[in-house]
């Protein structure tokens, strides 16, 4: 048992709680989501053991290498549950959808068709899906803006996708140290949401996926309902020890 990733979680969850609070937003009203990309499988366990049920991965592989035996294509095992956050190549996402509940890195309509085809492969299961909306000057990826999700929520609205339900939007910050740059960043997120949720009332999106080690309390404060954290639980990432895993 790690006891820096036990420490770390209760640090987290604690500073989680004090910035909801000081929002004057409800107890309980944002997640954590414990990113573990290019941490072993044993840190992954630590956190396990210390209550931490919900993962984030970027890469299909490694979660698969990791996750397999954490997760099945069903159902949640012992309750853990795993979100595809990084940028996804249209060839990974049959093996994506069979090891997440979610993924968080929606960043274009024709992902959506191939997560619809390849999830119905699978009986019985839907997959939860966050459009990414490019909000920061450093990240190239996502929706543009409010207008592009609007055209892929229409195809929602046609029952295109009766197996993916649309659940909210992910963004990141730019990486600054300037905190109105972050902060009009979650606000650009948070509006698109409500945008889409004029349009599209029916599907009453509630997910902000926003808020990373270093911005997350900032992200609290602008609605973020889900934190995505990896740094600040597992500690810095050596990048140089998977060189053998590809996207
Ligand atoms: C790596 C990553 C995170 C976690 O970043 P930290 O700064 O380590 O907390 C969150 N979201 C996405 C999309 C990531 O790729």
């Amino acid at each position: 048992m790690n006891n820096m990733i036990k420490e770390n979680l209760e640090k987290i969850n604690y500073q989680i709680q004090e910035a909801v609070k000081k929002s004057g937003r409800n107890s309980d009203c944002v997640k954590l989501c414990a990113v573990s990309k290019f941490h072993p499988l044993q840190s992954v366990l630590d956190a396990v053991n210390a209550g931490q049920l919900l993962f984030g991965e970027n890469r299909v592989q490694e979660a698969i290498e990791k996750f397999d035996g954490l997760v099945n294509s069903q159902n949640k095992i012992n309750g853990i549950d795993l979100h595809i956050i990084g940028s996804l190549q249209t060839n990974k996402v049959k093996k994506a959808v069979q090891v997440c509940s979610t993924i968080e890195s929606v960043d274009r309509i024709q992902l959506i068709q191939e997560i619809q085809k390849r999830v119905l492969q699978i009986p019985g299961k839907s997959i939860r899906i966050l459009f990414e909306l490019h909000t920061g000057e450093e990240s190239k990826s996502g929706f543009e803006n409010a207008y592009q999700i609007l055209k892929a929520m229409e195809l929602f609205d046609q029952g295109e996708f009766p197996n993916v339900i649309p659940c909210g939007i992910m963004t990141m910050a730019p990486f600054t140290d300037d905190e109105k740059l972050i902060r009009k960043s979650f606000i650009e997120a948070r509006e698109t949401l409500e945008t889409i949720n004029k349009e599209f009332p029916d599907f009453n999106m509630k997910e902000l996926s926003m808020g990373m080690s270093g911005d997350f309390e900032i992200a609290i404060q602008e609605g973020s309902t889900q934190v995505r954290v990896g740094t600040a639980i597992f500690g810095h990432r050596d990048y140089s020890k998977t060189e053998g895993i590809n996207q």
